[in-house]
């Protein structure tokens, strides 16, 4: 009975090991990164130096484009992610700039149970979940909670309430309330709708953007 045995040819495999060691090598040289070693470290093999001639500069330019595309393509995806905020109504920058309020039961997200994200107007940053989202009777969106480190508060102007701001903008959001026993949390967000953007789950919520400093 015939048996076969596949097994490597000893030239064949010290060629691969040559090929990459001196691919690294030129590599590496070539980037300035490192001065070639005089002799590859290969453990036990020994080198004869006329194989190094297997690849030549060219193959190591076509390493670097490839990276280079890469880079490029990188710097790209940056770039094309908005560097100002969403452009606002005139009703809209009268809420989240002057810190405006919306007439109670009027707003468009008072009532709506669908189940997504609620995001900021201004720059998309995710502040609310529809499950933190409650009735109150109150006239406004209220929710018992909200996004981890996506909601501020502040001192009112008024001297008595704690008015809520985007974290990522600061966006005048609306006010917060504890201690009224609405929910189990005891929370109540008072969020004017005309802060917010509402996400159906089913879609993507867009690039949060963050508003580029000169400083
Ligand atoms: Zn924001």
């Amino acid at each position: 009975m015939m048996t076969t045995t596949l097994h490597w040819s000893p030239l064949v495999s010290k060629i691969m090991i040559l090929k990459k060691v001196t691919l690294a090598t030129a590599l590496l040289g070539f980037i300035g990164c490192t001065k070639p070693p005089s002799a590859p470290p290969t453990g036990g093999v020994s080198v004869d130096n006329s194989d190094t001639t297997e690849i030549t500069v060219g193959d190591v330019v076509t390493e670097l484009d490839k990276t280079g595309i890469k880079g490029v393509q990188a710097m790209k995806e940056q770039v094309d992610v908005p560097t100002e905020y969403n452009a606002l109504t005139d009703f809209e920058e009268y809420v989240i700039l002057q810190k405006g309020t919306e007439r109670a039961f009027v707003g468009e997200y008072t009532d709506l149970d669908d189940a997504g994200t609620y995001i900021c107007r201004q720059c998309n940053a995710a502040l609310y979940r529809s499950d933190h989202k409650f009735h109150s009777d109150c006239g406004w969106p209220a929710f018992d909670d909200e996004i981890a480190g996506a909601v501020d508060r502040h001192a009112d102007a008024d001297g008595y309430r704690v008015e809520i701001v985007c974290h990522n903008c600061g966006g005048h959001l609306g006010h917060v309330f504890a201690g009224e026993r609405l929910t189990e949390k005891n929370i109540r967000h008072c969020v004017n709708s005309v802060s917010m953007k509402f996400m159906p789950k089913a879609r993507n919520l867009p690039p949060v953007i963050t508003k580029l400093t000169t400083e």
